[in-house]
This record gives structure tokens, C-alpha cells and sequence, in this order.
């Protein structure tokens, strides 16, 4: 199992840590290898999350666009409105199998929180969930559907009370718990072997988006897009494209924010440099000292200061792309998506969908831009309204 990607990745953590890094190692390549595990999975992807997820064309946004044809995989469709459960419903499984009774996690906006909470309740585990007490504040109603689930929220109150602080305890948390703990990573990152073990229970949504778009159009998009804050949801779906490369471009979208000469973003490919984090070498947004820079990105799932490390090794290879779309842009496409199609997108994946936007009209009308469309929007509402308070500009509505 690859524990680096280029210069990237690797596992900088505490020693003591270590041994619990190699045996959830050693238990995953196991796992992975098992029919067993590997059927219940199958199941609970089907008949717990409702997977396959479609693979719709979006007729009315394309046309208003014109130029490419742009398809929408419907990942805000699954259980609990977004790509999360995918990851933690594999962890949770593993969780089970190594005898773990407590599950812990990390989260900034709540989403990952409340997957982890769901996978908990559903197999009858402990939960306890870190979560910065800014966050806290402006994710309520996230915080209120954990404790519904029967999830302990532990309000992190040490640096900048976000969401890098809040990894920080639940690393600190697992260093003491280690032996009846299992620690439920939420993206791409951290140590190895998250970014792998993360980016495999994603990748089902890369694998049945490449047949989905055979079958449905004949061909392959010329570029897949989607929305960049760790990286999971990207990972999960270039996986299924990278090997079809020059023909298709995989475009990962960071969180521009105001912009990426304002300094105040959350682009760590775009605007950061290779420094460590959370056990993991990789682009993060760092001072001249290292010390990790404030992130700001109206969507709070971006608003992280770093990257999985396969995501900095794919940027450096140019086997990906990565642009930033700013907060405006975003906005705009969330709020075109609800009015041309009826669907009301998650403000991070309203970024991709900014991208594809943009750049429909130099494609004719053969041509297919896939856009995952990570989660549904049901969450940002209190955001948009504060947003366009915070603007004084005029909502569409
Ligand atoms: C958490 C989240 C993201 C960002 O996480 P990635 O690991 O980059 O995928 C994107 N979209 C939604 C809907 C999320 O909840």
C-alpha cells in the first residue's frame, strides 16, 4: 500500500502513535482483501446510503450556458445529503472489525460529524465528536443533529477554534485511546494510511460515474470537476479518470474566497506552499514562520489550510488541475443550479459547478463536463442569508 505520493504523504506523527498506524494498516490490506467485508459494504452502499447515485444532465443549465453538455453526479442524493457517509460507513465496518466500541472524529462544518454520528448509531458504537467552538457557534444546527444521533460534541476551545484545531485533539484524543478507540478520518489527509484508505472508500463514485457516462452518452466527459477542501470527494472521482488522460481533464476547484491575491482563501494548491500537517506532507497555507494562516471560504466544507498529499503530488505531475473560484462566483452558481434545475447544491459544490460554468461555453455542444455535485445545499441557508447581508447584495430571490 502506497504510503507516499512523491515527496508527499508519510506519517509524521508521535512515535507512540506509530504501532496503531501499522496495524490499522495491516488490517485494511486485510479487509480489503476479504469477500466478506467487502459484501457487507456493497449492501450498505445500496440499501443504507441508496447508491447508485444517478448520473443526471443538467439540459436547462447547459443550454443556459451554451456549449458543453454538463452531467451532475448525484452524490448530495445519498443518506445524510452528501459523499461523507461513503468514507465513514467503510471506517466504521473496519471500526467493528478490529473491536473498536468508540468512534472519534473531527469536524468543521458538522458534515463529517454527523456521518460519523450516523455510522455510530447505526452499528450501536460510542461517538464523540471534536469540533471548534467557532464552529460550534455557526454550524447549530449540525451540532443538534449529532447530539440526535446520540453523538458526544466535544467543544474545542485551544488556537484558532476551527476545524485544524479540532483534528488536532481528536489526534491527541487517539494517542491516549488508542486501544478502544478508532479515529474516523473525514477526507484524503492525515497519516498514512488515511489518504489511501479514504480515497479507495470514495473511489466508488469515480467507477460508476466513468460506466454511468459510457452507457448514457457513449463517450467520456473532456473534463471531470469537482470541489477541493481535504479532497475526498476530488480523489473519489478522478479515480475513475486518471488513466484516461490526455482526452479527459480531472479539474480539482479550491475555495478562492476574496481572492487569491487578498491572501484571504482557503486554496492550499493554489495559493500555499509544501509544508507538514496533521502527519502529512503536503501544500498548506502557512506563514514565513510555518505557522498555519487563518482560511476563509464562504463554504465552511472548504475552509480547511491544507490538502491531501495525492491531490499536491497530482497538481506538481500536472496529472490534475487546480483553479480557485471565489465566494461571488459560487453564489452566483448556487443559485442558478436551484433555479434552472430544481436542485439546491452545498456552496462547495456550487464551486465546481462555478468552474464548469465558466468554462461551457468554449466546448461545443458534443462535448460532456462531469460535475460531482458533493452534497445537497439544505445546510447553507443560514450562510447564503448572512452572506448576501454581509454583500448588501441583492438576493436573486
Ligand atoms: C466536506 C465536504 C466537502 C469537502 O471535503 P472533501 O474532502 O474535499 O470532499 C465538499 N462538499 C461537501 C458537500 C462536503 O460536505
Amino acid at each position: 500500500m502506497k504510503s507516499h505520493y512523491g515527496i508527499y504523504g508519510g506519517q509524521y506523527v508521535a512515535e507512540t502513535l506509530l504501532p496503531t498506524l501499522h496495524e490499522l494498516e495491516r488490517e485494511y490490506e486485510k479487509a480489503k482483501k476479504d469477500p466478506e467485508f467487502r459484501a457487507e459494504l456493497e449492501h450498505l452502499f445500496k440499501h443504507y446510503i441508496g447508491r447508485e447515485s444517478p448520473l443526471y444532465h443538467a439540459r436547462r443549465l447547459s443550454q443556459h450556458c451554451g456549449g458543453a453538455q454538463i452531467y451532475l453526479k448525484r452524490e448530495d442524493l445519498n443518506h445524510t445529503g452528501a459523499h461523507k457517509v461513503n468514507n465513514t460507513i467503510g471506517q466504521a465496518l473496519l471500526a467493528r472489525k478490529m473491536n473498536k466500541k468508540r468512534l472519534i472524529a473531527e469536524t468543521g462544518a458538522g458534515m463529517h460529524g454527523v456521518a460519523t454520528a450516523t455510522v455510530a448509531a447505526l452499528f450501536g458504537l460510542e461517538c464523540e465528536v471534536f469540533m471548534g467552538a467557532v464552529d460550534i457557534a455557526r454550524q447549530a444546527p449540525n451540532v443538534e443533529r449529532m447530539e440526535m444521533l446520540g453523538a458526544k460534541v466535544q467543544t474545542v476551545t485551544t488556537g484558532s477554534q476551527t476545524l485544524k484545531d479540532a483534528m488536532n485533539e481528536a489526534i491527541r484524543d487517539w494517542t491516549a485511546r488508542s486501544e478502544d478507540t478508532f479515529y474516523v478520518i473525514g477526507t484524503v489527509a492525515g497519516p498514512h494510511p488515511y489518504p489511501a484508505m479514504v480515497r479507495d472508500f470514495q473511489s466508488v463514485i469515480g467507477l460508476e460515474s466513468r460506466r454511468q457516462c459510457l452507457e448514457q452518452c457513449g463517450k467520456l466527459p473532456r473534463e471531470v470537476i469537482a470541489c477541493v477542501g481535504g479532497g475526498s470527494n476530488a480523489l473519489g472521482i478522478f479515480v475513475g479518470f486518471l488513466q484516461d488522460a490526455p482526452q479527459v481533464n480531472c479539474v480539482g476547484v479550491e475555495a478562492g474566497g476574496h481572492g487569491l491575491d487578498t491572501g484571504i482563501h482557503a486554496a492550499s494548491i493554489c495559493g500555499g506552499r509544501v509544508g507538514v500537517l496533521h502527519g502529512c506532507k503536503t501544500y498548506l497555507l502557512q506563514d514565513n514562520d510555518g505557522q498555519i494562516r487563518q482560511t476563509h471560504s464562504v463554504s465552511a466544507g472548504l475552509d480547511y489550510p491544507g490538502v491531501g498529499p495525492e491531490h499536491s503530488h497530482l497538481a506538481d505531475e500536472k496529472l490534475a488541475r487546480y483553479v480557485a473560484v471565489n465566494d461571488p462566483e459560487a453564489v452566483e452558481a448556487f443559485h442558478l443550479l436551484a433555479r434552472l434545475e430544481g436542485i439546491i447544491p452545498a456552496l462547495e459544490s456550487a464551486h465546481a459547478l462555478a468552474h464548469a460554468i465558466a468554462v461551457a461555453p468554449s466546448y461545443s455542444p458534443e462535448d460532456i463536463l462531469l460535475v460531482n455535485l458533493s452534497g445537497r445545499g439544505d445546510k447553507d441557508m443560514e450562510n447564503i442569508r448572512r452572506y448576501h447581508e454581509k454583500t448588501q447584495q441583492k438576493n436573486p430571490q
